[in-house]
């Protein structure tokens, strides 16, 4: 058992584990047939997301007053990692519905917008959205331009989200908008808006490198009118909430690349003992076991701070520094090891008959998603100098 500091114990239980395996089964029952079909038709599979729902996996954190599994970061990086080693960007997808826009509702939601909502989210009968990012406010999102204007007892939203995860098939959304002055933290509020809500919808699908499963798509707003009882918290502080969402969300996108370290890792080691040149198994050369030796370090190196960082935060500590560092490391970790991956099948990891050339895609979406590593370095230092 490795304990090394705060609230730490390496080793899941029992329940952890079977929690882990009953992941690992699901992915491997009803993900994997269908990785390459989904992956090359784009394909935003909802069936499976139901299915999960059943199973608890999509609202884990939530409470079971809720209707969740009532579940700590201990498991659910356990589960995001396990369904993620299978197919990242059903991994990507759960991530996001649990940790954005569930556990904004859950973090910041009063009594009643909890009932109202969480039930549906836990229980994947609603799929949910997340939207911070803008065409033109990544990194920055503080620069953003959707408006929120206050009309009464409602509010009127303005402007387009780009890039959000289940922009188009999810059935709700949280959604940060302006309603104070450009640029100020404290100008920023979070509204829930459903599906069907008029001047409410859908833009463009993005065509991308990788996680081709995982939707994203542009959510637009034009003169959206929502009650004030789809406000979450205080006016003003949408952009602060995010920021906390974040902490959390960020050890789950550590677990994502846990998912796509591992897979890839398994996947060039059992290649490295079957292929055969100059009469022996790749894997007795030592190039081969040194590049073997380094993936599996750096892949425990990154889950040690993925599983301190969900320590941290079950115990209901700040873990703004630990979530950046286990998201930062272990997403650059998930890039040289499905690099690596794919050096050890050689020609035949650069084909889609090999699940290494899949690794190689979707692992780039870590060190972008949910901050950018450059991000995760600024947003370290600054831990350092506070
Ligand atoms: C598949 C996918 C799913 C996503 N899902 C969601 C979602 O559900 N909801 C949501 O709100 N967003 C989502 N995003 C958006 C994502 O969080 C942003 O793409 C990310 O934060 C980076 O923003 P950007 O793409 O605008 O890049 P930019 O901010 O334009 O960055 C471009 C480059 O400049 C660097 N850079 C920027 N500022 C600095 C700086 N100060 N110092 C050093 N370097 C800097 C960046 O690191 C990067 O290398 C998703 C993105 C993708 C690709």
């Amino acid at each position: 058992m490795i304990k090394i500091q705060r609230d730490m114990d390496f080793e899941l239980n029992e329940t952890q584990q079977m929690i882990a395996q009953s992941a690992a089964d699901f992915a491997e029952q009803y993900i994997r047939p269908h990785i390459m079909e989904w992956d090359e038709a784009q394909t935003f599979p909802v069936h499976v997301f139901k299915k999960l729902g059943e199973m608890g996996m999509m609202g884990v954190l939530v409470p079971e007053e809720y209707g969740g599994a009532g579940m700590g970061y201990i498991e659910y990086i356990a589960i995001i990692k396990e369904i993620a080693r299978v197919d990242p960007s059903i991994g990507l997808s759960v991530a996001a519905h649990n940790s954005l826009c569930t556990n904004h509702i859950f973090m910041f939601g009063n009594e009643e917008q909890k009932k109202r909502w969480l039930p549906k989210l836990a229980t994947a009968e609603w799929i949910g959205a997340w939207g911070l990012t803008e065409v033109g406010t990544g990194s920055d999102a503080r620069g953003m331009n959707t408006t929120a204007e206050k009309q009464g007892d409602e509010w009127v939203l303005n402007g387009a989200k780009n890039f959000i995860t289940h922009g188009k098939s999810g059935d709700v959304a949280v959604v940060i908008a302006r309603t104070g002055d450009k640029g100020d933290s404290h100008g920023m509020t979070a509204f829930v808006i459903e599906k069907g809500t008029p001047g409410f919808s859908a833009g463009r699908k993005e065509d991308k490198l990788g996680m081709r499963a995982s939707e994203t798509t542009e959510l637009i707003f034009e003169q959206c009118r929502i009650p004030d009882a789809n406000r979450l918290g205080e006016v003003g502080e949408g952009f602060i909430q995010s920021m906390k969402i974040l902490d959390g969300g960020r050890i789950s996108i550590a677990a994502l690349s846990l998912g796509v370290a591992t897979g890839a890792l398994d996947a060039a080691l059992k290649y490295s003992e079957e292929r055969r040149q100059f009469g022996r198994p790749i894997g007795d050369f030592q190039a081969i076991g040194f590049k073997l030796a380094d993936m599996a370090t750096e892949l425990d190196a990154a889950e040690l701070l993925t599983y301190r960082a969900g320590a941290i935060k079950n115990a209901g500590k700040r873990v703004t520094r630990e979530s950046s560092m286990a998201k930062y490391y272990a997403s650059e970790v998930s890039c040289r090891v499905a690099n690596e991956a794919v050096q050890i099948f050689g020609g035949y990891g650069y084909t889609k008959d090999f699940p290494v050339e899949k690794f190689y895609r979707d692992c780039k979406l870590c060190t972008i998603g949910e901050g950018t590593s450059e991000i995760q370095k600024l947003v370290i230092h600054k831990t350092m100098r506070n």
